[in-house]
């Protein structure tokens, strides 16, 4: 039988284990994490997931601001922010929503965050303790596959994990998370990306596959070995007209093909998706207390 590793509940669990726990902070210590957003001009998708982080905010007692500014914004206005958020006691994460409009440099205004309230783990100060292997906040998207691996307690130590896509956000800190001599890691890793010939001669080798491409239903039941574990981070929307809306989401992996070849296996949506905002909220729950980072 096929485990699916049902990420809706998972990101559930640890939202209310936060939930009590920032209760606990407020009653000992008069602390409430506190999250600022930043978000730049009217993406529609990025004002969606701005309003789900609020949204979890509220839910789980901490506080949030949200920095709306409009798309003809300057980088010096966004780095005035950021500079007040980082001097600022109540806010202990920092949260740019990504992409920022064209005149406004990316890596500038994530370096401009200090790393101590750098809940995304995306600054570079972040990464390179990643890489090292220092204590740091994890960026959420991996961080939320390795809570689902300690969850389902997926063994993973000397397993080949095969990741496929090298994003800043997902391929490249997953895969440098799972070679780490650490619980829930310690695997051998190989990563595949458009300039390999053949991804497909590697994921069929793969123990535990990592996808992350963003090309709908890209992995099939022949690229998969019997038993491999999967973690499908793709998100993609697809038409289908057999759906009411005419479309319907999917994974970067052809989930009816693979799950008979699988032993575990994670659904899009409900799998990896639900725990990115969870880990978010762990991140600032773990700024606000002070409590170790990974
Ligand atoms: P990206 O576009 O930044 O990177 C995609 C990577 O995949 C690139 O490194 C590229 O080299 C590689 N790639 C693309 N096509 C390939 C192919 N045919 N063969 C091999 N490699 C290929 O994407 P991303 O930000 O990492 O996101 C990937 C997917 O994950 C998207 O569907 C995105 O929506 C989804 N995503 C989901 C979450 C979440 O669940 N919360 C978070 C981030 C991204």
């Amino acid at each position: 039988m096929t485990q699916i590793i049902d990420g809706k509940i998972v990101a559930a669990n640890l939202k209310e284990e936060i939930k009590q726990k920032t209760e606990v902070l407020f009653k000992t210590k008069g602390i409430k994490p506190g999250l600022a957003l930043l978000l730049v001009g009217d993406d529609p998708a990025s004002k969606v997931y701005v309003a789900s982080k609020d949204k979890a905010c509220a839910a789980l007692g901490f506080n949030s601001i949200i920095m709306r500014l409009p798309d003809t914004a300057s980088e010096a206005e966004c780095l005035k922010i950021i500079n007040d958020w980082n001097n600022d006691s109540n806010v202990h994460g920092i949260l740019i929503q990504l992409p920022l409009p064209k005149q406004i440099d990316e890596q500038k205004i994530i370096k401009a965050i200090s790393p101590s309230k750098d809940v995304d783990g995306f600054h570079p100060e972040s990464v390179g303790r990643l890489v090292i292997g220092l204590p740091c906040f994890l960026p959420c998207t991996p961080h939320g596959i390795i809570e689902l691996i300690k969850r389902y307690n997926i063994e993973t130590k000397g397993k080949h994990v095969v990741v496929v896509g090298r994003s800043n956000i997902v391929g490249k800190p997953i895969s440098n998370l799972m070679y780490q001599k650490q619980p829930y890691a310690n695997a051998i890793v190989t990563i595949c990306h458009t300039g390999a010939p053949d991804i497909f001669k590697f994921t069929r080798e793969a123990d535990i596959l990592i996808v992350a491409v963003g090309v709908p239903e890209l992995i099939k039941a022949e690229h998969v070995k019997d038993g491999v574990v999967v973690f499908d981070v793709g998100i993609n929307r697809v038409a289908d007209p057999n759906s009411p809306k005419g479309s319907r989401l999917c994974g970067d992996v052809d989930y009816a093909s693979v799950l008979p070849k699988a032993s575990a296996i994670t659904p899009v949506p409900g799998g990896v998706g639900p725990m990115t905002i969870a880990m978010l909220m762990y991140n600032t729950y773990l700024s606000a207390s002070g409590e170790t980072q990974y």
